[in-house]
């Protein structure tokens, strides 16, 4: 059965949602409005304002929304996920308000399908109640695009392993609890089974966060994306998340859903940035009449609502198939690559054109386009560059397709008239 109603007691509570952000968390935005404010546990105005908003989520049952119940989540699956993450995409702090953040997200949950119990009970159980902050960390500075050419070692000594390598945007490192490090422990193995997991806790002897690379424009220090260093830090192996030369598989099952995620929260981005341009196009004068009144600018609103109703329906979709248990095999892999280009296309189209129709107020830091441009380019770099997407979709695609033998290809049209006259010669012949 298709259907696209959402059920009363769901609109209830998407209708709180959406008031809850747009009167309190879009206040926390505007005071707190550093990128990596949500994180920084040392402003403690920013936690003291945060902690009575985590409360209320909670008590509405809408925390963690995108873990299962038995994981410490509001168990209501993807597709109703989408609803909330939609609205919470408008803001910087909402996915923190409601503890469904990336990279927290994905390392929940694969901690919650491959961790042990002690790493349950050490680093999920906190990291879900909120008590935590984490990292994934897999880029190094020799390249990131390809992950089976990682180059950061982690060797087995006696009991332990030493790990010894450099990392850089490991997002949050520096504001994380712990850290999900991939490193290779098996180099002679083939490429996909060459790395292996494991979890760093802050402060580890040998764990150094060389220095902030800053994000668009960030001032030297400032950011969220640190360049990292492991100097032959060690592990007990009961630090090893998932099987050794596993990593590769625990990875791709963490970013198929921080894919989707970052697609739905780009959904409310885009659609806040259509607002905007909307309510500017009928307020703006220019020589000859309102912005809303030129053609071009019609356009632009107009394939902006249409792209985004399209890009909405595709991760709907993409959410729907994981809900049914289809997100990971081979289907599901391909529809989470297409979600992954079409975000980054779309917020980049759309927010360009709303931060150009506001003339140059659009470039100023008095309204955030710089800030959302950024995302638009992150979304086209992080969890694999667009190139790389494309690539796999049309290898997926292509698989399986037998050459046509012929010089001309199966649907030349006058080859096909000749079988097709043939098929109907009974009647034309007749009729003649
Ligand atoms: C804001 C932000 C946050 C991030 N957070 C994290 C994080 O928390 N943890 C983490 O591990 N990483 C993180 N990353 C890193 C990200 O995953 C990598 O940047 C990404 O995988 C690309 O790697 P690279 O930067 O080394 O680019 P490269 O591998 O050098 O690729 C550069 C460019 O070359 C092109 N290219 C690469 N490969 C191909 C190909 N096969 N075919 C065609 N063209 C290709 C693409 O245009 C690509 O953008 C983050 C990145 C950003 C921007």
């Amino acid at each position: 059965m298709i259907d696209f109603a959402i059920e009363p007691e769901f609109e209830e509570q998407l209708a709180w949602v959406r008031a809850f952000v747009a009167e309190e968390v879009e206040a926390m935005d505007l005071v707190f409005d550093d990128m990596s404010a949500p994180y920084d546990r040392s402003n403690l105005a920013a936690r003291a304002a945060l902690k009575p908003l985590q409360d209320e989520v909670k008590r509405r049952g809408l925390w963690a929304a995108h873990l299962p119940a038995h994981d410490g989540g509001a168990g209501i699956g993807q597709v109703k996920l989408l609803h909330i993450n939609e609205i919470l995409g408008r803001t910087d702090w909402g996915p923190v308000v409601f503890g469904c953040q990336g990279p927290d997200s994905g390392n929940s949950e694969i901690l919650a399908a491959f961790g042990t119990e002690d790493q349950k009970a050490r680093w999920l159980k906190p990291l879900v109640a909120g008590e935590m902050y984490s990292c994934f960390s897999m880029t190094e500075p020799t390249g990131g695009a390809d992950p089976t050419r990682l180059k950061t070692q982690a060797v087995r000594d006696g009991e332990d392993w030493v790990i010894t390598g450099d990392k850089w945007y490991a997002s949050h490192a520096q504001y994380a609890d712990f850290i999900i490090v991939a490193a290779v422990t098996d180099p002679d193995a083939e490429p996909h089974l060459r790395n292996t997991l494991f979890i760093v806790p802050k402060g580890a002897p040998g764990l150094e966060i060389v220095r902030e690379v800053g994000f668009f424009g960030e001032p030297e220090g400032v950011g969220g994306h640190p360049y990292i260093r492991f100097n032959a830090l060690r592990l007990p192996d009961s630090a090893r998340l998932g099987d050794r030369g596993g990593g590769f598989a625990v990875a791709q099952a963490r970013l198929g859903g921080g894919r989707i995620h970052h697609a739905m929260r780009a959904i409310g981005l885009c659609q806040r940035a259509i607002d905007m341009m909307t309510e500017r196009a009928v307020s703006r004068e220019v020589a000859g009449g309102r912005l809303i009144d030129k053609q071009s600018v019609q356009n632009d609103i107009a394939a902006s609502a249409i792209a985004l109703r399209q890009f909405r329906l595709q991760v709907l979709h993409a959410a729907w198939m994981f809900d049914a248990g289809l997100g990971h095999g081979r289907e599901g892999r391909l529809a989470v690559s297409m979600v992954k280009v079409a975000t980054a296309d779309i917020t980049r189209d759309i927010l360009w054109k709303a931060m150009h129709m506001h003339g140059a107020l659009g470039t100023s830091n008095e309204l955030p386009f710089g800030k959302w441009l950024g995302l638009a380019a992150m979304f086209g770099i992080a969890d694999g560059p667009t190139e790389v997407h494309l690539s796999s979709v049309a290898k997926a695609l292509s698989r399986g397709v037998e050459p046509w033998p012929g010089l001309f290809p199966r649907e030349h049209l006058p080859t096909r008239r000749i079988a097709a006259r043939a098929k109907l010669a009974r009647y034309t012949e007749a009729a003649a």
